[in-house]
């Protein structure tokens, strides 16, 4: 691989392991100053990060994130998810490998047991503990619910006008909450993920507020451009969608805050190590097509929230270039635990670690992207094929809202590190060419806590026996 693959991250990674011993390792190795050396990884579902806060979003969708991170937390403006998906993209977080790497391109495939999940390379002491609410998270879906020592995926609701389950945001907590409470082991560091749904579409927040967010003037749209899933009857109101998807962004925000609140009280938050990030945006009426993901690179695609909290995290902005790759390095690093110098992510703790030339990847179908500086670079597939058929090149800074492509240009390092990407996916083109690697989701998980109610309306769709 050339210069911006493992070879040479490998050898920066190598360096960087000890450096970051010299760092941080110290207090670490002794469970930190006071340190409980918990972890906390947040991922919140569809979630732009310029419908935050504090990203500049004028609305308040997230108070209790902006609250948060805002003093105390690293804000990194310039975040890549590895996919416009979320079974990849999640699957990058949780292994630092790119979606060719770890092999998870669609829905309902299952990730090999061959491939470290970083709940199985967090030292021995770690209890593991994962909270999912997306159906295609869900162990049928994934077949990760036995790498960690407890996975939650009960998502027993059934999604506005869609055969799709999901948990809200306010059971989710609820669970989590409850594990704390009752199961979690206190003498052994936690490794604690939970992943949010709320903002993915179709948005309506389950339990109707008075809506906090409204608009004067109607912006007439093409309904045919958005998903039919998404489609509210009679709805031609572009603002109207929008209001509703900053809705579920700020009912996920204050379920997240009450688990911000539970994480504090298990021990000084500034020991721990928190960590949030979203799986892939949102178009909202950008490009092609309109309340949708996973179809393009795009930026509002592609971009995500990523913030950091914690011992050994310099608060402030950083505009480095990062990556859900970077995740595992970034935790391994504060467990004190080795990193394979194959993994292509940084520590995202220190700040001189984020190589200044890095490129960052992203894919989505037939569509492949790296980013490097203001430059970004895309090729178009055919699909199960190595047959390139479109090639674009954007200058992000000249035009960030990706409105004209140039003709691909600036041949170097990042564009033989992509084509060569493309040259040795296993499976072409981003589709698996081995339909036994997928699973069908058969049934999904039915809370123990569901209602009767629930249960006969599972059993409506064939869903329970
Ligand atoms: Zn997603």
């Amino acid at each position: 691989m050339p210069a911006m693959g493992g070879l040479r991250h490998g050898a920066l990674a190598i360096a960087l392991g000890v450096l970051s011993f010299g760092a941080f390792g110290c207090a670490e190795d002794e469970a930190g100053p006071a340190g409980s050396g918990h972890i906390l990884l947040v991922t919140v579902d569809t979630l732009r990060a310029d419908h935050m806060g504090l990203y500049g979003y004028a609305r308040a969708t997230t108070p209790q994130i902006d609250r948060f991170f805002g003093e105390r937390g690293r804000l990194f403006l310039r975040a890549y998810a590895t996919s416009a998906y979320t079974s990849p993209s999640v699957v990058s977080v949780l292994t630092g490998l790119l979606p060719q790497d770890h092999r998870v391109r669609l829905f309902l495939q299952l990730l090999g047991d061959e491939i470290p999940l970083l709940s199985e390379m967090l030292p021995a002491p770690y209890e593991s503990a994962a909270f999912v609410s997306n159906s295609v998270l869900t162990d049928e879906a994934m077949g990760i619910g036995h790498r960690f020592d407890h996975y939650d995926d009960f998502v027993g609701e059934r999604e506005a006008n869609r055969a799709a389950f999901e948990r809200t945001a306010r059971r989710t907590t609820d669970a989590v909450l409850r594990w704390l409470r009752d199961e979690r082991d206190p003498d052994r560091p936690l490794f604690l993920w939970v992943h949010y749904i709320d903002p993915h579409g179709p948005y309506g927040p389950p339990e109707e507020p008075p809506l906090r967010f409204s608009h004067d003037q109607p912006l007439p749209i093409d309904i045919a451009r958005v998903p039919v899933v998404q489609r509210r009857r009679g709805q031609d109101d572009g603002l109207d969608y929008v209001d509703r998807y900053d809705e579920e962004i700020a009912y996920a925000d204050a379920q997240i805050g009450r688990l911000f609140d539970a994480w504090a009280e298990i021990g000084p938050v500034d020991d721990s190590l928190v960590l949030f990030t979203a799986d892939h945006g949102e178009t909202l009426m950008e490009h092609e097509r309109w309340f949708d993901h996973g179809y393009h690179v795009y930026e509002e695609l592609v971009r995500v929230p990523l913030l950091l909290r914690g011992y050994g995290v310099p608060p402030g902005r950083s505009e480095a270039l990062v990556s859900g790759v970077d995740l595992v390095p970034t935790i391994l690093g504060f467990a004190g635990a080795p990193v394979d110098p194959a993994l292509p992510g940084f520590d995202l703790r220190d700040p001189e670690a984020i190589a200044s030339d890095r490129a960052v990847f992203a894919e989505a179908r037939r569509w492949r992207t790296a980013i490097q500086g203001d430059r970004k670079w895309m090729l178009e597939y055919r699909q199960g094929r190595r047959e390139i058929m479109d090639r674009r090149f954007y200058d992000l800074a000249r035009d960030p809202g990706e409105q004209s492509p140039e003709p691909w240009q600036q041949e170097g390092t990042t564009t033989r590190w992509l084509l060569e990407l493309g040259e040795r996916d296993p499976d072409p083109g981003g589709y698996p060419h081995d339909p036994r690697r997928g699973h069908k989701l058969e049934a999904p998980k039915i809370s123990p806590h569901a209602t009767p109610e629930q249960l006969e309306q599972l059993r409506a769709l064939g869903y329970v026996e």
